[in-house]
C-alpha cells in the first residue's frame, strides 16, 4: 500500500501521484464506491500498485467551485496595472478566501509597471498582516520568492483575468506551458473543452491547481456577523466596541470606526467592508 494524492479525475478513473512521483490510474474500491462522488482531486489516498484506492485520508478543507480538497494556500494575483487594481474586487476575493479558512498570499504581478499607487497597496495589505509578493514575468522579479512560497504546498491561483496567472505559472515552471494572452481568445478556446480541476506537479511534493479558484464571488453563506471576522485587522480593535456583535456601522462607541478615523485601519478597507455588508444584508432581506 502507498500514500498518494489524487491529481486528476477523468472518465471514472482517479490518477494518483505517489510520493515517488509516479502516477497510477486507479479505481475506487467497492466499499468506498457508495461515496464515489465525494472523492475529489486533492484527496490524499491509500492505494495499491494494481490501481485500487483502498481508503481516503481525512480532508483538511474543501472548495466548492472548483470542487477540490486539501488546498494549502491561495495565491491571490492582481496586477500593478493593466488591469489596474480594483480594491473592492480584491477585498471581495480576500473575504471569500478568509471565509474558506485557507491561508493566502497576495501577489502583485507586472511589477515592471509599478508606481506609487502600487507601493501604497503593498503597504495597505502588509499592514493587514498578509504576505505580499511583487512579481514580474518580464523582469523575473519575485519569481524565486514565489517558487519558495509554492514549495511543499498544494496551491491554487486566484484573481481577475489578464493579471498574469498563467504567465506566472509558466515562469515558475516552464514545462507547464499554460496558454496566456488575450482574455477573449481564452474564452473561445475554453468553450470547446470540458474543464475539470486537476493538479499539476511542480515537483514530488508541490502541486498547483490548474483552474483559477474562487472565480465566482458568492456571499450567500456569509452572515453579517461572520463578515466582521473576515477582516483580520478589525479583530484587534473590536474588543473596545460597546455592542457585541458590533457591525461597526452606526453603533455608538465603536473602536473599529475610531481606528478608521485615526487612519490605523485603511479607509478603503472599511469602505469595502460596508459595501460587502450592504450586499449581504440586502441579499438576506430577499
Ligand atoms: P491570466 O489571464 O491571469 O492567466 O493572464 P496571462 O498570463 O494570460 O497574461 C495576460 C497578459 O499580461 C499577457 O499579455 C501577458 O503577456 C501579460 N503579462 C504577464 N505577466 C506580465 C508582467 O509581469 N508584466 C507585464 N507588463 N505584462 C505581463
Ligand atoms: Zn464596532
Amino acid at each position: 500500500m502507498k500514500t498518494g494524492i489524487v491529481v486528476k479525475n477523468m472518465n471514472g478513473y482517479f490518477y494518483v501521484q505517489g510520493e515517488d512521483g509516479t502516477i497510477t490510474e486507479c479505481k475506487v474500491r467497492g466499499r468506498l464506491k457508495k461515496g464515489r462522488y465525494s472523492l475529489l482531486v486533492g484527496d490524499r489516498v491509500i492505494y495499491g500498485n494494481e490501481g485500487t484506492i483502498e481508503n481516503i485520508l481525512p480532508r483538511r478543507n474543501e472548495l466548492k467551485r472548483p470542487h477540490i480538497a486539501n488546498i494549502d494556500q491561495v495565491v491571490l494575483v492582481v496586477a500593478a496595472h493593466a488591469p489596474d487594481i480594483n480594491s473592492l474586487l480584491l477585498d471581495k476575493l480576500l473575504v471569500m478566501i478568509e471565509h474558506a479558512d485557507i491561508p493566502l498570499v497576495v501577489c502583485i504581478n507586472k511589477s515592471d509597471l509599478a508606481d506609487e499607487t502600487t507601493a501604497e497597496i503593498v503597504e495597505r495589505y502588509q499592514k493587514v498582516g498578509y504576505t505580499v509578493v511583487m512579481t514580474s514575468t518580464y523582469t523575473g522579479e519575485g519569481i524565486d520568492t514565489l517558487r519558495t512560497i509554492l514549495d511543499s504546498h498544494v496551491s491554487a491561483f486566484a484573481g481577475p483575468s489578464g493579471v498574469g496567472k498563467s504567465s506566472l505559472l509558466n515562469a515558475v515552471e516552464p514545462n507547464f506551458a499554460f496558454q496566456t494572452g488575450e482574455v477573449s481568445d481564452k474564452i473561445k478556446r475554453g468553450r470547446h473543452t470540458t474543464r475539470h480541476a486537476s493538479l499539476y506537479a511542480l515537483n514530488d511534493h508541490s502541486f498547483i491547481m490548474d483552474t483559477p479558484g474562487f472565480s465566482a464571488i458568492d456571499f450567500s453563506d456569509i452572515s453579517p456577523e461572520r463578515l466582521t471576522s473576515l477582516y483580520p485587522e478589525f479583530m484587534i480593535y473590536e474588543d473596545g466596541c460597546k455592542f457585541s456583535p458590533c457591525y461597526h456601522e452606526h453603533e455608538p462607541v465603536c473602536t473599529v470606526k475610531e481606528a478608521v478615523e485615526s487612519g490605523i485601519i485603511h479607509k478603503e478597507r472599511y469602505a469595502s467592508y460596508l459595501a460587502i455588508r450592504e450586499e449581504i444584508v440586502s441579499q438576506r432581506k430577499r
